[in-house]
């Protein structure tokens, strides 16, 4: 993205040279974080559930709606929502703090502790915005290297959060794009390691076998230096909604709610999410189902001339072996199927993404990239 240099004269007056700022020049290096937006038969690009959420929520927030006071700003504190996602993580409310998409939780994160003269730590391929974010908050990145099967080395770990004094050490796990969740042992290494603030973005967390909520409720050492962030995006099949929220001590909390806007959550936004919470077992199903898909594309794929990571998230990581990444790519695209191109992402040269659909979606997906590597 170029930056926008404001050279325009000729506008309503002013002072002489008066003209539209340029952006700030670090933005200038700064490319957006877009995926197509394609009309498809079959998206699977965005790893967002392909399921409409129950019909018994919609309903219910239908005959809500008319108790909203829209006249009114919404509960500032969030309390109802707080305190339901508290009792669901058996946490206490002070320990929640929800926005508008984990990315804005990140984005809250980062305007606390972030900022001039400040740096974080991450460890690539990973999920781009915690990068993006900390970039476009004027935070230093300090980035290191997974290992060539997308593991993490504590060494590396160990080197990265010593070369600097981050700020916050971000994981994410299940990672995104390379699919597999860390082991609690991994992170309460990395913890050990880390000065500051850990955060471990959950965002596809319920797909995966293990969770550092356990470690944060269990109390141990270093846990309150421990934040998890969860969305409503994926299993929650809400990613319209916009809802994320951490989980945390309750002066990371207070820290998050400094930066934030007054009111940034909307009076709907919080019914939906406590209403959603009263649907566990219907969300639970879903990520069973997705699950059992995801173990069949794997099997698919071992048969397809291509290399895949295991994956722990509702989504698999792929390079094809046989053809350009770009022109399968492509071929799906033309059967109206539409995966993410990770291509020229660092560390994924030819790698796809493939987010789990629908047992039919998986159908298309697999006979157009079988009949692309033919
Ligand atoms: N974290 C990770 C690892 C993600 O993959 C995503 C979605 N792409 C997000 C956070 C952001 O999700 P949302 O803002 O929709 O909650």
């Amino acid at each position: 993205m170029a930056p926008v240099t404001g050279s325009r004269d000729g506008g309503t007056g002013g002072p002489q040279g008066a003209r539209l700022p340029s952006v700030r020049p670090d933005l200038g290096a700064l490319s957006g974080y877009h995926s197509a937006q394609v009309d498809v038969d079959v998206r699977l690009n965005t790893n967002e559930s392909p399921m409409a959420p129950p019909a018994a929520w919609t309903e219910a927030l239908g005959n809500r709606l008319a108790d909203v006071e829209f006249n009114r700003y919404p509960d500032r504190q969030a309390t109802e929502l707080r305190r339901a996602l508290a009792r669901s993580h058996g946490v206490a409310p002070e320990q929640v703090f929800c926005a508008n998409g984990s990315n804005e939780v990140l984005q809250s994160l980062l305007l606390a502790y972030g900022g001039a003269g400040r740096s974080v730590a991450l460890f690539e391929p990973t999920y781009t915005l915690h990068g993006h974010i900390a970039r476009i908050t004027g935070t230093g990145v300090l980035a290191g290297r997974r290992t060539d099967d997308f593991r993490l080395d504590l060494a590396e770990v160990g080197r990265i959060t010593a070369s600097g004094d981050p700020v916050i050490t971000f994981l994410a796990s299940p990672n995104n794009p390379t699919g597999r969740a860390e082991p609690a042992d991994v992170v309460e290494a990395v913890l050990s390691l880390a000065p500051g603030l850990l955060v471990v973005d959950e965002a596809y967390g319920q797909f995966a076998p293990s969770s550092s909520l356990d470690l944060l409720t269990a109390g141990g050492a270093g846990s309150d230096r421990l934040a998890v962030v969860r969305t409503f995006s994926k299993t929650w099949s809400m990613a319209g909604v916009r809802l994320g929220y951490l989980v945390a001590a309750p002066e990371v909390v207070e820290a998050c709610e400094l930066v934030a806007l007054p009111y940034h959550l909307d009076s709907i936004k919080q019914l939906a999410g406590v209403l959603a919470l009263g649907f566990v077992d219907e969300m639970e199903s879903r990520v069973a189902l997705l699950k059992e898909e995801r173990g069949r594309i794997a099997a698919a794929f071992a048969e397809l001339p291509l290399e895949s990571w295991p994956s722990d998230a509702n989504f698999i990581l792929f390079r094809p072996t046989g053809k350009e990444a770009k022109s399968v790519w492509s071929d799906l695209l033309a059967a109206s199927v539409l995966v993410r191109d990770c291509s020229e992402w660092p560390g994924l040269a030819g790698c796809l993404r493939v987010t789990v659909g629908l047992p039919e979606e998986n159908d298309r997906f697999l006979a157009a990239l079988t009949e692309s590597l033919r």
